[in-house]
């Protein structure tokens, strides 16, 4: 097949308009993909499968194979499959005929499914490790080759993270349910409010409210994308919406709560579910990074908010092509600049060329430009002198849970205020670190959402890495799967004032995954009001 062909393939999947009220899974987009792929390649059947253990699962099938019938959800042992084989490389990703070479001819799973002609891709995780494979099969020998093949791996490579988020079987989809159900029905998730600086008027203009969950994964943006991959992601979406909404009573009354929606979430909601007392304090923050087909639709669920006084917010804009359309088309009151454009843009032309562009069309369309993941000073200068003057980042302040006296107030960085006052606490605070971090046993400064502020060389050595390495990462990312629950749970007791420490012995996790245990001695370090700052970890490796 042409390399032209397969562009114009992946166009047409693109561009195919997606309407909205299907948006409610990665598993409608995936069947599109598999469809697309049979169409272009030809072949009678097409199928994206799951390693699980030593078992290989279809996840999601597309097209039939004469009389046999081959459903979603069944599994075969991995090594009888002809995948493993690929994998192992001891047969071609493509194979014409099946019958025309010895090492295929015999295939028990090619016998069973009458099949001769195969072509079979890898899917990799992030990591880089195979997670499942993209097969198209016939009942014929075809004409297949690298062409083929190559194909293949553009879907499947561009779609890893649609893949990704497919449930691997019918028992995996059930335990993502229920871990999800239950975190709805027992409101187990907690939100985690992060400053958003106004500088030139040096005030808190807002604060994000973002989602954290109790145990693995440790990344909430997983959680939203399980739950949508199992049917539940308006659900979960709206639910954290209603906690996170509740909460604005507790902010300061000059603030705005800020909270992120998609666009499913948003057109299937009933605005009066979501409206706090005074509509004029909430920002919707849409979330879309894929294309959006009916505007039309969408504009009318905003207006609904917009009538009341809400304001709407484009997120993670130069994430995607897509934003600069969603700004162009909704007319939005804010444009979120992404993080991973504002991070190091002091050094890259580019970027600071995408964001003079994006500061243009929010200019022309009143929007006011907030750039989020702002944690380097000269980041910061250079995003202010490309017309942003809202921030939102570590720089300023990290997403912290609603203490029960208040919030505690951004840091506003002493180089850009520059207040004797502020001056002399940040020096206090890294007078308290340095003298921390030389402990003779390994340390660390662990804020209140699990992220390691600051990490002693003896603690990084214990785990086979870096302060750098580790600095900036959660400890629920470091920790034994197995431990973290127990963790977690300590964790919540000091936050909720029953203790001010704990003990504890746990397995950390070296690079290679291999677990080193430890006892964990925490504090948690209070302000003279009593509101947690975050911890100070001691770790006695065993
Ligand atoms: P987002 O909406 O783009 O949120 C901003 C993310 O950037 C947050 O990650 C925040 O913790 C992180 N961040 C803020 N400042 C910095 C910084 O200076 N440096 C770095 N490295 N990161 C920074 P988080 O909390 O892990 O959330 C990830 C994503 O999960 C969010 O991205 C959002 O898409 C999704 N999410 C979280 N909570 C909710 C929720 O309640 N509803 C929905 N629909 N999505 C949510
Ligand atoms: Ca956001
Ligand atoms: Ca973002």
């Amino acid at each position: 097949m042409a390399g032209a062909a397969a562009d114009s393939a992946v166009m047409s999947l693109g561009s195919s308009d997606t309407d909205l009220a299907d948006l409610d899974g990665p598993e409608d987009l995936v069947r599109r993909l598999l469809e697309v792929a049979r169409t272009r390649t030809e072949m009678d059947m097409v199928w994206v499968s799951r390693i699980n253990g030593d078992v290989l699962s279809l996840a999601i099938v597309s097209g039939a194979l004469g009389d046999s019938t081959i459903l979603e959800g069944s599994t075969i042992p991995l090594k009888d499959s002809f995948c493993a084989q690929v994998i192992g490389g001891r047969i071609a990703s493509w194979v014409p005929d099946v019958r025309a070479l010895p090492e295929t001819r015999d295939l028990p799973m090619a016998a069973q499914l009458g099949i001769r002609a195969f072509v079979s891709v890898p899917i990799k995780a992030a990591t880089g490790s195979v997670i499942g494979m993209l097969t198209a099969v016939s009942t014929d020998p075809r004409d297949v080759d690298e062409r083929t093949r190559d194909f293949l791996q553009m879907l499947a490579d561009s779609a890893s993270d649609l893949l990704r988020d497919v449930p691997i079987d019918g028992d995996d989809r059930r335990r993502l349910r229920d871990r999800i159900g239950r975190v709805i029905d027992h409101d187990l998730l907690t939100i985690a409010f992060q400053p958003i600086v106004d500088l030139e008027h040096r005030r808190v203009a807002g604060y994000e409210a973002l989602s954290r969950f109790p145990g693995e994964p440790a990344r909430p943006d997983q959680w939203f994308a399980d739950a949508a991959a199992v049917g539940l992601g308006v659900a979960l979406e709206l639910h954290a919406a209603r906690t996170a909404v509740s909460a604005l009573t507790n902010l300061p009354p000059d603030t705005y709560l800020s909270i992120n929606l998609s666009p499913a979430a948003l057109v299937s909601v009933e605005p009066s579910e979501l409206m706090p007392t005074d509509p004029t304090r909430l920002v919707l923050e849409l979330t879309e990074h894929a294309r959006v087909g009916d505007y039309e639709q969408l504009r009318h669920a905003l207006d609904r908010f917009r009538g009341a006084g809400v304001r709407i917010a484009v997120d993670d804009a130069g994430a995607g092509f897509a934003s600069f359309r969603h700004i162009l088309e909704l007319e939005p009151d804010i444009v979120k600049v992404d993080l991973a454009i504002s991070q190091g843009i002091h050094r890259d032309p580019a970027r600071q060329a995408l964001v003079g562009g994006i500061s243009e069309l929010a200019r022309h369309s009143g929007a006011t430009l907030v750039a989020e993941g702002v944690e380097e000073p000269a980041d910061l200068d250079r995003l202010a002198t490309l017309g942003v003057s809202i921030f939102q980042g570590y720089l300023f302040g990290r997403p912290a849970p609603l203490p029960s006296n208040g919030l505690p107030e951004a840091a506003i960085p002493a180089h850009t205020i520059g207040t004797p006052a502020h001056r002399s606490r940040r020096v206090m605070e890294s007078r308290f670190e340095t003298a921390v971090l030389s402990a003779a046993v390994p340390t660390a400064i662990v804020d209140l959402d699990g992220t390691m502020r600051s990490v002693s060389d003896r603690f990084a050595a214990f785990l086979g890495r870096t302060t750098a390495e580790m600095t900036g990462r959660r400890f629920q990312e470091l920790t034994h799967p197995e431990d973290l629950d127990a963790d977690v749970e300590h964790l919540r007791a000091c936050l909720e004032g029953r203790a001010d420490g704990y003990r504890m012995t746990k397995r950390y996790l070296r690079p290679d995954g291999s677990p080193v245990s430890a006892d964990l001695i925490a504090t948690v370090v209070r302000d003279r009001d009593g509101a947690p700052l975050y911890f100070v970890s001691h770790v006695l490796p065993l």
